[in-house]
């Protein structure tokens, strides 16, 4: 008898980098029957059929989602509850609901509204990979490959739903880790939400230099590797910050008070503290395993 594949019908809301990527990725896999996909954009849902990223569209999300078994929201943050809201009346009975937010409280936050409870069946996850680019056009395959996956499943959610799709992913060639919401947030705040709000405020505070283009023509590898982020879409790094903002603020502070401590250190010449922060800078960086 022959093995019954993961996911008979796979619908996904937000056909962009991310859920794009992870459409591939299943289908690559062969663990995935149907896909479908919905989205306000035609371009980029006629994209995603010419690319084989999904097999038929929709753009009202009611009707996506009739008959999947599992499906996935990868909309920017700010539009997570409105898709949520709208799909909630139309999930077939066992449909496993997931999200690849780049912050979870907020989505949580979302569902309770929209439910007034958390459902069994919804799966809180983020993809820890992406690229600065967006839309299906820039979807591939591997993204996930050797990258790790959050899931941040709650009390209420069924082992089978936690399963399933921790079992999705895997099969993407990820890493699958568990974290309760609030640390998840925590964690998240300083590895990239901290990252991205410097390298847009770095670049921006440049460019409003008189002499930028000569600053911008003399920017080297240092530079570009350093600011690369800041060309990722603003409108979803907005909704990151906005949706995470308690636990961004607070490394936010934390960062402004060490770099006051710097310029302090060089205001009044201490080069020993200097040399302290960038040795112990050096070596933490040295010895992170950065994939
Ligand atoms: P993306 O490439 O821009 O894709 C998002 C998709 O959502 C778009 O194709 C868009 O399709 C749809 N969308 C945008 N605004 C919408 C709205 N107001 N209502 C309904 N649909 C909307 O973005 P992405 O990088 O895949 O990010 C998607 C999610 O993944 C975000 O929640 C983000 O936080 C998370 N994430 C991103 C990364 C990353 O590095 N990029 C990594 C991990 C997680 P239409 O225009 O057709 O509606």
């Amino acid at each position: 008898m022959a093995a019954q594949i993961l996911i008979p019908r796979l619908c996904i809301i937000g056909v962009g980098l991310i859920g794009g990527s992870l459409a591939r990725a299943l289908r690559e896999a062969g663990q995935v029957g149907e896909v479908i996909g919905c989205g306000r954009n035609e371009d980029n849902l006629r994209a995603a059929i010419r690319l084989g990223v999904v097999d038929r569209y929709y753009t009202d999300p009611a009707d996506a989602v009739a008959g999947a078994n599992v499906v996935v929201v990868a909309v920017p943050l700010g539009a997570m509850e409105t898709v949520l809201r709208a799909i909630a009346p139309h999930l077939a009975p066992g449909c496993v609901v997931t999200d690849v937010g780049s912050a979870k409280g907020c989505v949580v936050a979302d569902v309770e509204r929209v439910y007034g409870y958390i459902p069994p069946s919804f799966v809180p996850g983020h993809p820890i990979a992406g690229t600065e680019k967006s839309g299906v056009d820039a979807s591939f395959a591997t993204l996930f490959q050797h990258r790790r996956v959050i899931l941040t499943p709650l009390a209420e959610t069924t082992a089978v739903a936690h399963h399933l799709i921790r079992r999705m992913w895997e099969l993407t060639g990820a890493e699958v880790v568990d974290m309760g919401v609030r640390h998840h947030d925590a964690v998240l705040a300083a590895t990239s939400h901290l990252p991205h709000a410097l390298a847009y405020t770095l670049v921006d505070t440049l460019a409003r230099l008189d002499d930028r283009a000569e600053i911008f023509r003399y920017a080297a590898g240092g530079f570009r590797d350093f600011t690369r982020i800041a060309s990722s879409d603003p409108r979803m790094w907005h909704d990151i910050c906005i949706a995470n903002r308690e636990q961004l603020l607070e490394m936010i502070a934390l960062f402004s008070a060490d770099l006051a401590r710097l310029a302090d250190a060089i205001r009044t010449d201490d080069r020993a503290a200097i040399l302290t922060v960038f040795e112990r800078a050096k070596t933490a960086r040295d010895n992170l395993y950065l994939d």
